[in-house]
Formats: structure tokens, sequence, C-alpha cells
């Protein structure tokens, strides 16, 4: 029975042993002079030497531990054990730091006869902790050093809803949304972003609702909603209201970390546009003047073909007015003649009114306002006020287009500029040709799709555009004529562009100039 037990006792600490050697941990047993007498395959690994160095050697002289607790031996003594921090040497002299538990040996008689020590490497822990320590301070670091505002914002009350979007259909899942706006809050921001929304210290911020800073909660809403789909990045332009009321114009941009999947960790960064905004609308209101003054020396230009226009009906009407006289003064009067003739002064005096009143519609100085209109139908009205100058000239005008297929959107009093001046441009480029016919000739092709747009091309016989880079003259002040200013074509291209159309210049072969314009067809059509 006895020598049973005995060799299960021998198998169940060979087998402790065996597992002793292969733990990855090192277990050292040193004896009471501090020799080595057990080295395990993890310490062989860690250390660097083999067990047949290490066994017979000084523990204190083989591994130069140092950074040990005072107290270390103390306690070792007291309670039989102790565990902490040290810093030891390896063979290739390379310092570890190591997490150790000290067991004191004790021998038959209970006294203490060494220690046992089991040990893990804490070197490749702290090298990563103090990595990451690094990297935050250097993330703390260009979060508060960028110039634009960054809020970093706790957006995980969506996260539920953002799995099941899914299921939902659109606007239950913006309801829901929009249920829960006010929920997200800023965990921390930057000290641009403090300053952004009128508080003098970031660490104010914390804890904020986010929705708070949107002047319009719906924008803020909007940017829920494509975090939620998934959308990663995120730029819109939006404006913000401080603590102190001041509104701030801003491009923000979302993003969220591909690793932030609860959504905590989502950065809402701010660029301040407000002066931007401001520059722009100053520009905007600098070029409205630069183009009323450019319609009014045109119409100054015009004042001969004017005259004419309303000229003609008068004559007219006074035709009328003395035919219908002598309709009614005759021995027997003729009232259905005399009625005609007036059905005639009163078309006439329609005809005057109408060509006085694109006149004064030209002279007015009135902000941007985009209508549905017939390109058809401004080319029309133009070619009429500029009647006088092209059969002065003996230009003839030529239009081609579908009255159903050119419709676009936009300002009528503007495109009514820019038509008149390609076109007074082209009328007068011909004055100087002798041998061949002037012929100005105008195509309005519909919109291919809405992204082209209409396509309207103003071609003539002239001599076409002198300057080798036809792009040119559409720069300010590009001018061949002694009276130009060189501003019409310039002021056309803003136009254009502020239509979000485009316009080219080029020649033709064998000659003259071709002048392009495209006009997408916009979403929002107003009505005059
Ligand atoms: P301005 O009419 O005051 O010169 P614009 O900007 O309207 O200013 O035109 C700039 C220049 O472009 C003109 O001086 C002329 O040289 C050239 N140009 C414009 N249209 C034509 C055309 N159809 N044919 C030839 N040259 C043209």
């Amino acid at each position: 029975m006895l020598s049973m037990r005995d060799r299960r006792t021998r198998d169940a600490l060979s087998e402790q042993v065996r597992m002793l050697a292969f733990t990855h941990d090192t277990v050292i047993v040193r004896d009471a002079t501090d020799t080595i007498i057990g080295w395990n395959d993890g310490a062989t690994k860690l250390y660097g030497w083999r067990p047949e160095e290490a066994i017979g050697s000084k523990g204190t002289a083989l591994l130069h531990g140092k950074n040990i607790s005072s107290s270390a031996a103390e306690e070792l003594q007291a309670a039989g054990q102790w565990s902490g921090e040290i810093t030891r040497r390896r063979r290739d002299g390379q310092w570890i730091v190591l997490n150790v538990r000290w067991i004191s040996r004790i021998d038959s008689s209970g006294k203490a006869c060494g220690v046992i020590e089991f040990g893990a490497d804490l070197t490749e822990q702290k090298q990563a902790t103090a990595e990451r320590k690094r990297s935050e301070q250097q993330y703390s670091a260009i979060f508060q050093a960028v110039g634009f505002a960054i809020y970093e914002v706790d957006c995980s009350v969506i996260n539920i809803l953002a799995h099941s979007a899914s299921q939902l259909s659109r606007q239950t899942f913006q309801e829901f949304i929009g249920q829960l706006a006010d929920k997200p809050y800023i965990r921390d921001a930057n000290h641009a972003g403090a300053h952004l929304t009128g508080r003098p210290n970031p660490r104010d911020m914390a804890g904020t609702s986010i929705s708070l800073l949107f002047s319009d909660p719906k924008s803020w809403i909007d940017i829920l909603c494509s975090i939620a789909n998934g959308i990663l990045d995120y730029t819109v332009e939006t404006t913000l209201t401080g603590l102190d009321g001041r509104k701030v114009d801003v491009v923000l941009r979302i993003t969220r970390p591909t690793t932030d999947v609860e959504f905590r960790r989502v950065l809402v960064m701010a660029l301040d546009v407000t002066e931007r905004n401001e520059a722009q609308i100053k520009l905007r209101a600098a070029h409205a003047e630069l183009a009323h003054a450019d319609r009014i020396t045109t119409l100054g230009q015009l004042a001969a073909s004017i005259a004419h226009e309303v000229n003609q009906p008068l004559s007219a009407i006074m035709t009328f007015a003395n035919s219908g006289q002598r309709w009614l003064t005759r021995t027997s009067p003729d009232i259905v003649e005399a009625i005609s003739s007036f059905d005639q002064i009163a078309a006439n005096s329609s005809r005057a009114a109408e060509v006085i009143k694109r006149v004064r519609a030209l002279t007015r100085k009135e902000t941007s306002y985009h209508t549905a209109l017939n390109l058809g139908e401004i080319i029309n009205e133009v070619t009429l006020l500029l009647r006088k100058e092209s059969d002065g000239k003996q230009v003839e005008i030529k239009t081609h287009h579908n009255p159903t297929t050119s419709l676009v959107s936009g300002d009528r009093i503007q495109l009514q500029q820019v038509i008149m001046n390609i076109m007074m441009n082209a009328i007068q480029a011909m004055s100087a040709i002798t041998d061949r016919a002037r012929i100005l000739e105008i195509h309005i092709k519909p919109a291919i799709s809405p992204s082209t747009g209409a396509l309207m091309s103003f071609e003539d016989t002239g001599p076409g555009f002198n300057n080798p880079n036809a792009g040119d003259i559409f720069h300010p002040f590009v001018t061949t004529k002694a009276q130009g200013m060189g501003m019409g074509l310039s002021i056309c291209r803003e136009i254009v562009c502020a239509h979000d159309g485009t316009i080219n210049a080029t020649n033709r072969t064998p000659y003259g100039a071709i002048v392009t314009i495209t006009l997408p067809i916009p979403k929002k059509v107003g009505s005059r």
C-alpha cells in the first residue's frame, strides 16, 4: 500500500515538474546560498542562458536583478512569499521587466532553504503601454493643435437602430433617428471647438448634447442618419450657433473610425467659413453691380435700336388713328373698318409698351431669381432689340430651335444680358467683312440629360477670335475694340457659371467664331 502511494506521489510530482519545465513563464529555483538549482525552458528562452550554464551560478551575479522593492526580503521571510515587479539583465545585455512571485522553500525541519521564483516578462506589455501612451499623447497634441474645431461625440445611442436600419422604412428610420437626435453628447472637444461655440474651456463641453450646436436641427438629423447608415466620412456645410448666440457658418466633416463599431467616438470637425461666405456675398454684390453697369452701357449703345423699335408702332398708331378718323368722318361712316383701326392701335401700343417693358427690365438692379424660361423666346426678344443694329450692318440672324425643347431654368434678365452680349459681339465682328455673307446662326439643342442641359450655339461668319487662346477672351479687360471695355464676356461667364452652366469660345473653319453655352435644368424652378 505504502509503496503504491509513494509511486502515485512521485508520478504526480514528475508530471508537475514537466509542466513547469514547459510553461512559458520562467521558473527558477535557488537554494539558501542564492545558487540556482532549478531552471526551466521558459527561463532559457527569456534570459538566453542554457540550464547547464545557469544551474550552479549565483542568481544575483547571473541575472543582475535591480529595482527590487526594499521590503521584498522581509515580506518573503514573514509571509513565505512575495510578488512584484523587478528588472533583470538577459544574456545579450538587454534589460527586461518581469512580474515575479517568490515562494520560500522550507526544508523538513521547517527552515527556509531558498526560493522558487515564477516570473512573467512584462517588457512587451510595458512597451505596448508606453507606445499607447505616446500615441495617445500625440493624438491629444494633434487634437488640440489643429487650427479647426474637433468634437469627439458619443453616438452609441443609435447603435441598435443602425443595426436594424435595413428592416425599417426610410421614413420610420428617419423618425426614430429624429427622436434620438438630442442624445449624442460631446465626450471631448479641442480649444478651437470650445472657442467656436463661445465656451472658454473645452472641458465645459463634455456631456453637452451636440444637437444644441446646430442652428438647423434637421442638418444634425441628416448627419446622424448618414452615420447610422454606415457612412464613415460625410461633409456638409451648415451653421452652428454658439452659447453666446453667435452664428458661425461651417464646413463639417464627420468621420467614424472603422474600429468604432459602437458609434462611441464619432469625430465632428468644423471649419469656420463665415468670413469666406461674407466675402462671397460681397463679391456677388460687386458682380451684380458690374453686370448692371454693363447692361446700362449696352442699352446706351442700343439707344438707336430701341428708339426704332418704339417708333415703328408709334408711327403705325398714328397711321391707324388717321384712317380710323377717316372711316368715321365719311358721309356713311364705316364702323367695321374703324373698329379694325382701333384694334391695330391697341395692338401697336401693346407692342411699344412691350419694348419699353423689356428695356426697363434690363435697367433694373435685382437679385438673381430663377424661373422656367424658354431660351427661344429670349433669343427672339433680344433679336428684336438688336434688329436695327443687325439690319444696319446687313447681318442676317437665323435661329433654329424647337419651342418645346428649349426650356431651361434661369434668371431671365441675366440670360438676356448674356445672349445680347454674344449677339452684339458677333454683329460688330462681322461688320468689317465684305467678301462673304454676314450670317449669325443660332442653334438651341435640347438637354441630352439634366446634367448636360440645353446647349446654345452662336456661329458667325466674321473674322473669328484673333487671340490664339480663345479662352482668354473671358478674362476681364480683354478687348480689340477702340471703345470696348472687355468686360462683356467676363460677365457672361460669371452669369453662366452662377447658373451651373458652361461657356466656351472657339474659331470655326474656314472662318468665323462659335460661342457655345450649356445650361443645366436646375431642380428648383420658381415662377414670377
Ligand atoms: P468688348 O466687347 O468690350 O470688347 P467682350 O468681353 O464682350 O468685350 O469681348 C472681348 C473681345 O472678344 C472683343 O473685343 C473681341 O475681340 C472678341 N470677340 C468677342 N466675340 C467675338 C466674335 N464673335 N468674333 C470675333 N471676336 C470676338
